[in-house]
């Protein structure tokens, strides 16, 4: 219909065959974010969708959910939480690691980011294996918030991270998914 507009963003999206290396479909939402038009609808389906939901804080994933996360914020007149990778952020922090196709990574919040009962949206551009939204989704919950939903453009449905994260009974919304 000329209303889908999960399926436009979508269109927008460009894939990068084997990178960063072979046999990986890179998802690249920068042409979305480069087109007034589409980064605009992106930004508002994310508002109309919290608006009305008391959010309290938007926590953003390093670092594309850094560019989502904290125009939704602004749009949404709440604060912005920068989840970041380890060795980044220069006060107290919470911290916890993940496990990679190879190795594992760690990521770190503000001990006082947040504090216990804020209601947050987690976000991030996708989900792949689901690993980097559970630890940024730990750290938050470590500190008694409340998520109320998690977040992201695309959806990687293959690799599992969507079903592991619902099956935990936690809230997850994204736009489109790739196969
Ligand atoms: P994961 O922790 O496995 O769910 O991976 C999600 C994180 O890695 C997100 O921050 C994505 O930006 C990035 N990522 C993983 N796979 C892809 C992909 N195929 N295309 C674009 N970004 C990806």
């Amino acid at each position: 219909s000329n209303l889908d507009y999960a399926g436009y963003l979508k269109s927008w999206i460009r894939t990068v065959p084997n990178w960063p290396h072979d046999g990986v479909m890179f998802r690249d939402i920068t042409p979305v974010l480069q087109n007034p038009k589409t980064f605009r609808l992106l930004i508002d389906i994310f508002v109309h969708r919290y608006m009305d939901q008391k959010i309290d804080m938007v926590a953003g994933l390093d670092a594309r959910g850094f560019i989502l996360g904290s125009v939704l914020a602004y749009e949404l007149n709440v604060g912005f939480i920068p989840i970041r990778k380890k060795g980044k952020l220069p006060f107290t922090t919470v911290a916890e690691e993940y496990e990679l196709e190879y190795g594992n990574a760690t990521v770190e919040m503000h001990t006082d980011a947040c504090k216990a009962g804020d209601r947050i949206v987690l976000i991030d551009d996708l989900i792949a294996t689901g690993g980097t939204m559970m630890a940024g989704y730990k750290l938050l919950t470590r500190l008694g918030a409340e998520v109320i939903e998690t977040a992201a453009i695309v959806d990687l449905p293959e690799l599992g991270g969507s079903k592991l994260i619902k099956d935990k009974q936690i809230p997850l919304f994204t736009i489109c998914d790739f196969e």
